[in-house]
């Protein structure tokens, strides 16, 4: 039997945790004969359930440890579930460029879709110490994934995500996400929040359709349909992104050399 361990520092516990089930990702998809198409598509739709497990798994490790704040820690299960989703999209798109390369022709070629975790050990720029409180004073970005789309018509801005458990986790910091909008904005990405679709029917979602991705709003706080006017209260969220057209090179030497 594992010998339950008694103190830990949250961060401790979370980096064991997160690491635990990303291994768990790699795993599954390592184990996989990608060649026989059918088992690999069974396989593949076992990784939620195997993620599932590992959380039983995790909770009865940390049962006894001072540091395990559970609620936090489930965050940890979604970002891994988010990302398996994105995996399983990307796959269905890759199966699709191989068939493609054996032959098939397809009316348009299947987009190039691409979620890369970031690993979230972030420096706290410019944080004033308040009363024993943390205060976040300039934008930086905290966000678990960076997702990208480009198809025949072209990109769609690259998208940074952070994922929730639930629609309430994002209201909890709303100052930290509006920091996070300017920050992606300065990068020319967008910023967007990923959660568990309220209806599902499931414990767990496991495709991407059971996820709700939204832009929020610095203006009114909602959560938009849309990236560049909330749908909610039609503020501007993100005039402008990395892959409008806004210069042509000449236009841009042209104003780099009036500085
Ligand atoms: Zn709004």
């Amino acid at each position: 039997m594992m010998k339950n361990k008694k103190e830990m520092n949250f961060w401790k516990i979370a980096d064991e945790v997160k690491r635990k089930f990303f291994s768990r990702l790699r795993i599954g998809t390592s184990r996989i004969d990608y060649l026989n198409y059918e088992g690999y598509r069974k396989k593949f739709e076992g990784i939620p359930a195997a993620l599932a497990e590992e959380w039983d798994k995790l909770k009865e490790e940390y049962k006894y440890t001072s540091g395990a704040d559970f609620v936090r820690l489930k965050g940890f299960l979604y970002e891994a579930l988010f990302y398996y989703a994105c995996l399983e999209t990307q796959t269905i798109f890759l199966d699709a460029e191989l068939c493609e390369f054996g032959g098939v022709k397809f009316k348009e070629s299947p987009p190039w879709f691409e979620c890369v975790p970031l690993y979230d050990i972030i420096p706290n720029l410019h944080y004033i110490w308040k009363n024993n409180k943390k205060n976040q004073k300039v934008p930086q970005i905290k966000v678990d994934f960076l997702v990208t789309y480009v198809d025949d018509k072209g990109p769609l801005p690259p998208a940074l995500i952070e994922v929730k458990s639930s629609k309430k986790a994002i209201n909890y910091k709303i100052e930290e996400l509006n920091w996070q909008i300017v920050a992606a904005m300065r990068l020319g990405f967008i910023f967007q929040v990923a959660y568990p679709d309220p209806k599902l029917k499931s414990t767990y979602p496991r495709s991407l359709n059971e996820w709700i991705i939204e832009t929020p709003c610095s203006n009114c706080n909602g959560l938009s349909d849309d990236f560049r006017e909330c749908s909610k209260c039609g503020a501007v969220i993100f005039p402008f992104t990395i892959v409008d057209a806004r210069y042509t090179l000449k236009d841009l030497i042209e104003r780099l050399g009036r500085t």
